[in-house]
């Protein structure tokens, strides 16, 4: 035997959980096609949004409430300044459902945060132009993740507590047999008690029962150029997400002292081979974003100076995937997080650990099931 539990996939989900299970002390082994912090998938660009007050619904707050404590234990034992915490603006209609949503994560779970009508918002914020109607929640609990360092950060401390990690190695094959599972790569076949899926874009393709449930889609994201560069550091300028009407972007404060991203937070269409991820941005991907930005931040030349797309996996009821693999006894998926499991991800990975090593959590995975979708 190998190891204990093999980790496909060592990027943002697969080097937390590779993090978490060596922590444990389980002995594990962690596999990676490129290498390990790379940009070729979901976690590339920079930056990643970290919030808690959860428009995506309050059922996510406990386990974005244990991801920010392990944040911080990552910061500690990695020495990486990883998560910058400057707040962040939830901006939409009031009634909306999104709006709603960030109102019963805070209510519920009593999160630090302020309501600004639009004469605070102009005080306060005066980057943002307000449409009759919007509001805005400023979460405290929200800031800037740096997803690269992050994801190296956590792939070098599981190597230190004695996890195998085997980069530019890709699996061709898992395949679960009594109480081994056989994980191929090119070069020799390994062997482990339980295998742990956190292959992104790619994860269906071992998990043939869910692949219409999950397919991997394009995003690309934009930076724009501030006229008054100090008006978008971190301290003047939250993290946001605006969810309203003709725009549902989100944006990052400055990192390199002149550009601000500012990018849909949508996807872009469905990615038939993720191998072979279109990178090209055309005139058409931009056209949208560049007449929100010249609508809703005036402080920004609409005319983006750094374009990228990159890809994650996504479900068709946008919540991930967490749990046995359909009909598999040792083997496990952390997959399809549709665009928003980055600031998860530690929490994620510790929920890996505890699934391959007790099959159970005590955090709350109810909602991301994959027995929802089992044909
Ligand atoms: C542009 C963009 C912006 C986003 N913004 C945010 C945000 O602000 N906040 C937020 O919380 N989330 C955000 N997300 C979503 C978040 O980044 C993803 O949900 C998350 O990174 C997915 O992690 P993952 O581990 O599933 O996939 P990945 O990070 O892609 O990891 C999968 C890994 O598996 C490897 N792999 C795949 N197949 C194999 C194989 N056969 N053998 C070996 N290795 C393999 C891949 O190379 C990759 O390293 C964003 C996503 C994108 C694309």
């Amino acid at each position: 035997m190998d190891a204990e539990v093999a980790v496909i996939g060592v990027g943002s989900v697969g080097s937390m959980t590779l993090w978490n299970l060596a922590k444990l002390g389980i002995d594990a082994i962690g596999f990676e096609q490129y290498g390990i912090g790379h940009d070729q998938a979901a976690a590339g660009g920079e930056s990643r949004i970290f919030r808690t007050a959860y428009l995506e619904g309050p059922e996510y707050v406990p386990i974005l409430m244990r991801a920010y404590e392990l944040w911080r234990e990552l910061e500690a034992e990695s020495g990486h300044d990883l998560l910058n915490l400057n707040g962040g603006l939830m901006i939409g209609q009031q009634d909306s459902q999104a709006m709603r949503n960030v109102l019963a994560s805070i209510r519920q779970f009593e999160l630090p945060h302020e309501v600004l009508d639009q004469p605070a918002m102009a005080d306060r914020y005066p980057q943002h132009s307000m449409l009759p109607g919007e509001t805005a929640i400023l979460d405290k609990r929200a800031g800037v993740l740096r997803p690269e360092f992050a994801v190296s950060a956590a792939a070098y401390a599981a190597e230190a507590h004695g996890a195998k990690l085997i980069s530019h190695a890709t699996v061709t094959d898992i395949r679960s047999e009594g109480d081994r599972v056989t994980i191929r790569t090119p070069d020799r076949e390994y062997t482990a008690r339980q295998a742990i899926i956190t292959a992104g874009p790619w994860s269906s393709r071992f998990v043939p029962k869910l692949k219409s449930h999950v397919t991997p889609y394009r995003l690309v994201m934009t930076w724009y150029l501030a006229r008054e560069p100090a008006n978008y550091t971190a301290e003047k300028f939250p993290i946001f997400i605006r969810d309203t009407d003709d725009a549902h972007v989100f944006g990052i404060p400055t990192l390199d002292s002149g550009s601000v991203k500012v990018a849909p937070h949508a996807a872009y269409g469905a990615v038939h081979d993720p191998d072979n991820l279109n990178r090209t941005v055309e005139i058409e991907d931009l056209e949208n974003i560049n007449a929100v930005v010249a609508k809703y931040l005036p402080g920004l030349i609409p005319n983006p100076v750094r374009v990228s797309a990159y890809m994650d996996g996504y479900t068709t009821d946008g919540q991930g995937l967490v749990g046995r693999a359909p009909g598999e006894d040792n083997v496990w998926i952390l997959s399809g997080f549709s665009g928003h499991g980055f600031k998860m991800s530690t929490a994620l990975g510790q929920i890996g650990a505890e699934l391959a090593t007790d099959g159970r959590t005590a955090l709350p995975i109810g909602h991301l099931d994959p027995a929802r979708f089992a044909d």
